[in-house]
């Protein structure tokens, strides 16, 4: 099997990385930067955001595993001190993939150029120039014109990152959905928004659809895009999937009680 591990790039992820990788060396694994079957992340779910962004382009050949060297991850649930435990499970015995949707986005210029993104945890759009205006249409018919600080398209899984600490729904990751939270909209006698997050289904598409041409802060994950000349930003779960590689049993509501409530 080709495999390849990528490092948060401090000292203590670098160590165990060169760990993990003479490691499986010794299981005569191959490494294979350009095309892996499984990618180890060592770090955090930063870490794992990279890694995925890396293999967006074979996400039918390629699997994830993250090692965290710093506190329990949603991506990074392996601790450093069972790298040994995970290089003979990724050696000797068949995985587990487990699939969790992905958000498709759509960036379309004034000059109809298109760009297109995916997101495993999600998409942020806020305005450079104050507040953030725009038309939202669900499934091609208008809904409201948001007002506020900005909008945040989340995953099932990237449910738990940014989208919870703006109050939106921690959704499990098989439900093939994504959903919408507004960052502090104006509510008053003019200007009026649902203020609720919404929950979208498979094929329901969101279309973010500016009210005027400044520029905006669009981020897909851990990356920053400065957006120009944007005519519309079209949200909907994409055909494509994120594979982990399974190895044990850690159900999700375990891990939100382990990260969230209580160890
Ligand atoms: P970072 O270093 O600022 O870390 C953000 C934190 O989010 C880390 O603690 C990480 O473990 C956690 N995280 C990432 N994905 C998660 C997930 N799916 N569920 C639960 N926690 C998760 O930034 P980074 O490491 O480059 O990660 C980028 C992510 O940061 C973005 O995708 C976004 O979700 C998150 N973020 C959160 C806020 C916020 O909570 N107010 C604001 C901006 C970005």
């Amino acid at each position: 099997m080709k495999y390849n591990i990528l490092s948060r790039g401090d000292d203590n992820s670098n160590m165990l990385a060169n760990k993990i990788k003479s490691s499986l060396q010794e299981f005569d694994l191959i490494f294979d930067e350009s095309e892996p079957e499984i990618v180890i992340s060592v770090g955090g779910d930063g870490t794992l955001l990279e890694a995925f962004h890396k293999y967006t382009h074979r996400l039918q050949e390629t699997s994830f595993v993250g090692v965290h060297t710093g506190h329990l991850g949603f991506y990074a649930d392996w601790k450093p001190d069972e790298v040994e435990k995970l290089v003979i499970h990724i050696a000797k015995t068949p995985f587990k993939i487990v699939e969790y949707p992905l958000l498709e986005v759509m960036i379309r210029h004034h000059d109809d150029q298109t760009e297109r993104y995916l997101a495993l945890n999600e998409c942020s759009v806020k305005s450079m120039e104050g507040s953030l205006v725009m038309d939202i249409e669900i499934k091609g018919e208008l809904f409201e014109t948001f007002r506020g600080d900005g909008l945040c398209l989340s995953t099932p899984s990237g449910s738990t990152a940014y989208n919870k600490a703006l109050g939106g729904a921690i959704l499990h990751p098989s439900l093939l959905s994504f959903q919408l939270a507004e960052m502090a909209s104006i509510n008053n006698r003019v200007y009026r928004t649902v203020g609720s997050p919404l929950v979208l289904p498979q094929h329901h598409t969101c279309m973010l659809k500016p009210k005027s041409d400044v520029d905006f802060q669009v981020t897909v994950d851990h990356l920053n895009l400065v957006q120009k000349q944007v005519k519309s930003i079209q949200c909907r779960v994409a055909e494509e999937k994120i594979r982990f590689s399974r190895f044990r049993p850690f159900p999700f509501w375990k891990r939100v009680k382990e990260s969230f409530v209580a160890e």
